[in-house]
């Protein structure tokens, strides 16, 4: 303390704020287990996975078992997992490099825009591009994939869950539609990974993506599947890396942490520990219902990854709740991290046929591993009382 300073003013209350985070699909907090796995990969483990005395050895041998890990969670062999930079560089690599000029892609109007822009960009440079639409649950029909069918189409790119509603498509379906069709299919499984298991067999796909920071492990890193014998083109040339499929020095200590996630993921799965997140998100979607009305779940009827929930609440706008419940240490969100702050209301909501003004009043609630019984508890408290109180305000 200054000579002369007020004590009382020394030792001002201070009261902290719980945070709570429920905005997982956004991105998720490193796990401490992961941290610990990745920790001596930024320290003493520094080598270049490519360099071939002991440092580089040492490091490669540490991909190589994350690259087994990836490969046990997805279901297919170590050499068929392409490590990269995240969610958005796995998607842009199967599109750009699974089709050619004159080739036809189908997708859908709910994807990701690390699908949907990339799919925009190859329709201005020469290909042809349908997005099909999906019904009021956020479902895509896979008789619509079938009728979008042309000759000259050569892949079908079709997300595992949305990121906004959790709603699972029906991938295993797509999958039989593109292997009659004998052309290739990439699923975008970013919201998947680590909520639901995954069998890239089962679903018949020759691509699937996945992000680090969405299933505990850091920003900045991910993997795409390639089945064994697929021609893919690479986005970055450079380096033999990654068996040419994507050229670069490997991020060794991120690699290191998504394979320790995805070890946990299938630990997860045998410990049920999605049932326990579907526990927590049915008890706090039931229970703001049972206390707000003109309210309800989009997406409600199909099925979901069992983390999210995405709720309307009608005569409120969604951006002033995240703020209002932010104040009170809830992290929640209006819909895609990267669309925050856009002025459309959500392109996934409208598509499913949600009035503007509906759409806009949305709420995704995303969970996590980290998240317990009382974070739900407190949620539940907060959520119902923060809308009473923007509706009282709004003009509506
Ligand atoms: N695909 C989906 C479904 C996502 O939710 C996201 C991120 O929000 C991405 C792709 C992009 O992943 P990344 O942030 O790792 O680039």
């Amino acid at each position: 303390m200054f000579p002369g300073a007020h004590p009382a003013k020394a030792c001002r209350i201070v009261s902290v704020l719980r945070r709570i985070y429920l905005d997982n699909n956004a991105t998720t907090p490193v796990l401490p287990e992961v941290v610990d796995a990745m920790r001596p990969y930024l320290g003493e483990h520094f080598g270049n996975a490519s360099s071939i005395h002991h440092h580089g050895q040492e490091t490669r041998a540490a991909v190589e078992r994350s690259r087994d890990c990836v490969a046990s969670l997805l279901g297919c062999r170590a050499s068929e997992v392409v490590f990269t930079s995240g969610g958005t560089e796995s998607d842009n690599l199967a599109i750009a490099g699974l089709t050619v000029l004159g080739d036809h892609i189908i997708t859908s109007t709910i994807e990701h825009h690390a699908v949907l822009y990339a799919c925009k960009h190859l329709e201005e440079t020469g290909c042809e591009v349908t997005y099909v639409p999906v019904d009021g649950r956020g479902l895509v029909d896979p008789d619509d994939v079938r009728r979008a069918l042309r000759s000259n189409t050569k892949l079908i790119s079709i997300m595992m869950a949305n990121n906004e509603t959790g709603v699972l498509q029906p991938v295993e379906e797509i999958g039989k539609i593109a292997a009659e069709a004998e052309i290739h299919f990439h699923s975008d499984a970013v919201q998947a990974a680590s909520k639901v298991p995954i069998d890239v067999k089962q679903i018949g796909c020759h691509a699937l993506s996945i992000s680090g920071h969405k299933m505990h492990a850091p920003q900045g890193v991910g993997a795409l599947y390639v089945r064994g014998g697929t021609r893919i083109q690479p986005l970055f040339y450079g380096g033999r890396h990654e068996r040419s499929r994507r050229a670069g020095t490997e991020n060794v200590p991120g690699i290191v942490a998504l394979g320790k996630a995805a070890k946990l993921a299938m630990e997860g799965f045998e410990g049920d520990d999605d049932k326990r997140m579907s526990a927590f998100r049915d008890r706090l979607q039931q229970g703001i219902l049972a206390q707000v009305d003109e309210a309800g779940v989009n997406g409600d009827g199909a099925p979901r990854v069992p983390n999210t929930s995405n709720i309307y609440f009608d005569h409120i706008e969604g951006e002033s709740m995240v703020i209002s419940l932010d104040l009170k240490g809830v992290a929640v969100s209006t819909g895609a991290a990267c669309s925050s702050g856009a002025i459309e209301p959500s392109h996934v909501l409208t598509a499913m046929g949600l009035r503007t003004d509906r759409a806009r009043s949305s709420i995704r609630f995303s969970l996590g591993k980290q998240n317990t019984a009382e974070d739900i508890e407190v949620a539940l408290a907060l959520v119902p009382e923060a809308v009473a109180r923007l509706r009282e305000l709004s003009p509506a």
